[in-house]
């Protein structure tokens, strides 16, 4: 293991040096082509010789106050070591063109981003342009229609209490801090997932500025419909930057909230295998995590229990209950709220259920794959093992139950490939102290790795640098179409970073 990790970092620091530090050669090329105007002002870093457009929106560089807390994203870790050359925090879709312009007069990597909870930090760079859509808000929503036009910067959370106040709802994630950006171009998943797919699914055109800070306007019908089938799944950072999307929106109803947790006195290894059970067969009524924390979680602190069954069923309490008797009937539950709650209170209980920090700025890891199928008891006893025995306390497991909806297209439908999984795990831990690092993350790894012959690829949305094949993990049989299409429209691979979708190389037959 000890080798494996010099080989991982090694790449990491081969990776910095061909996407933090070094320019691409083609940026050159392309700066001959065209003739920029003159800036109007400059900022001691940018390059004088250069006749390069003007920054605009909210400009930040370093040294300046506020640089040392943007430069961070939500997850501390890997963007505690990233100072990139300036943050654009964009106002709107002009702000955007012209950082993407800038960049690349002025030869600068780019980075996206818009919530900032990339797990590996791949929306930040040393050495980059962030271009960051945070600020841009907008909503428009037409009830008539069941639509809403999004700005690229809204949160989960916003955008959940805003459609809320119309007394609609999204097809959105479980965590209130996520962009909407990110979550749409990684597929999305959460508790409307087997009613009405992924949020991705449920978009319906979109603005997004290419490499050459020129808008496009595309939707599955009009002549950009392969950038629209890449981006549902593999549009995060690769194609160019979304700047507005318009979105299918539902009515958000009363719902069932159900919470039932153990702790590790009860057959744990019985709850896992249960819970499977009760959600493997995709039925659109159900969504549920199952939650698995250490023997070594402390109760105390953090007031919740480690192993906790929680979701929503679109039905009365009643009948949640006589479904759920199963779990119901496992040992003693510390914990049984089965409840009818307003959609937006089982959205934030969601949250408050699986949050669990260390610190706010913890050491973390996180890793992913898809179970095709529920996992035997020899996977189940892997997990059970190895969280009875762990010293690290936030070594967590969680489980999201999948199908429905999801499933209701083909992997090949849309660049996100692992639609008939039935489940989707979620590796992660936090520590404390940077030297415990290697061992921490060999500890994840140990256990992803020992549970990959019982599953497949990982999610975009939950990326992990560890990959041995990240296109394969993330996109399965979609690569090739998605690097034919990345060849279309970015074939100077401006928008890059460290597992970003290559190009097609020149002779690769991309008629598809
Ligand atoms: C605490 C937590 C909870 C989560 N819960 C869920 C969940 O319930 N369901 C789920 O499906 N996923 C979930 N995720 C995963 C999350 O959806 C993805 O990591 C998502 O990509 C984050 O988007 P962001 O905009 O917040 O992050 P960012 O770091 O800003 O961006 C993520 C990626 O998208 C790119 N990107 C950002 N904005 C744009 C843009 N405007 N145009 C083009 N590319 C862009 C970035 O370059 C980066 O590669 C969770 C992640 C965390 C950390």
């Amino acid at each position: 293991m000890k080798n494996c990790m010099l080989c991982f970092l090694f790449l990491l620091f081969m990776s910095c040096q061909q996407h933090d530090l070094v320019a691409h050669p083609t940026m050159l090329a392309v700066n001959n082509e065209k003739e920029q105007p003159m800036p109007t002002t400059k900022h001691k870093d940018e390059k004088p010789e250069k006749n390069c457009p003007k920054l605009t929106g909210r400009v930040l560089y370093p040294k300046e106050a506020d640089y040392d807390k943007a430069r961070l994203v939500s997850n501390f870790y890997p963007s505690k070591n990233q100072f990139p050359d300036v943050i654009v925090y964009c106002q709107n879709t002009q702000d955007v063109q012209n950082a993407v312009k800038w960049a690349r007069c002025q030869e600068k990597p780019i980075r996206i981003r818009s919530g900032g909870h990339n797990h590996e930090g791949f929306s930040t760079g040393t050495g980059a342009i962030v271009i960051d859509v945070s600020e841009m808000k907008q909503l428009q929503v037409d009830k008539a229609k069941n639509i809403a036009t999004i700005q690229p910067g809204i949160t989960g959370g916003e955008l959940y209490s805003q459609l809320f106040k119309e007394g609609l709802t999204q097809v959105g994630g479980t965590c209130a801090d996520v962009g909407i950006s990110g979550l749409v171009l990684t597929g999305g998943m959460g508790p409307l997932i087997r009613k009405h797919g992924l949020t991705c699914d449920n978009l319906l055109s979109f603005e997004m500025v290419n490499a050459d800070g020129e808008i496009l306007q595309v939707n599955p019908n009009n002549e950009h419909k392969d950038l629209f089938w890449a981006a549902c799944g593999g549009g995060a950072g690769n194609f160019g930057i979304l700047t507005s999307l318009t979105m299918k929106v539902y009515p958000a109803n009363k719902v069932t909230w159900f919470n039932i947790g153990w702790d590790w006195n009860q057959p744990v290894e019985k709850v896992i295998s249960v819970w499977q059970d009760l959600f493997a067969d995709g039925d659109k009524k159900w969504f549920s995590h199952l939650d698995v924390w250490p023997k070594a979680f402390s109760i105390e602190e953090y007031k919740k229990q480690p192993v906790k069954a929680m979701g929503v069923f679109y039905g009365t309490p009643e009948e949640a209950k006589q479904a759920l008797a199963p779990l119901l009937n496992i040992g003693k539950p510390n914990d049984q709220t089965i409840e009818l709650v307003e959609w937006n209170k089982a959205i934030k209980a969601f949250e408050e259920a699986t949050s669990v920090y260390i610190t706010d700025k913890p050491e973390y890891k996180s890793s992913g794959a898809f179970a095709m199928k529920p996992l035997p008891a020899e996977a189940i006893k892997i997990i059970v093992d190895t969280l009875h025995k762990t010293t690290s306390p936030l070594l967590n497991v969680l489980f999201f139950s999948l199908g429905g909806a999801a499933q209701g297209k083909s992997p090949t439908a849309t660049a996100y490939f692992y639609r008939e999984a039935k489940f989707f795990l979620i590796y992660s831990t936090q520590w404390l102290q940077e030297k415990d690092d290697v061992k921490q993350i060999e500890e994840l790894d140990s256990l992803r790795n020992r549970l990959l012959p019982y599953t497949q690829g990982d999610y975009t949305g939950n990326p992990d640098r560890n990959l041995k094949d990240y296109l394969t993990s993330y996109y399965g049989d979609n690569v090739k179409r998605l690097r034919c299409i990345k060849r279309k429209y970015d074939p100077h691979n401006i928008f890059q970073f460290e597992q970003s979708i290559p190009p097609a190389h020149k002779n690769a037959d991309c008629a598809l």
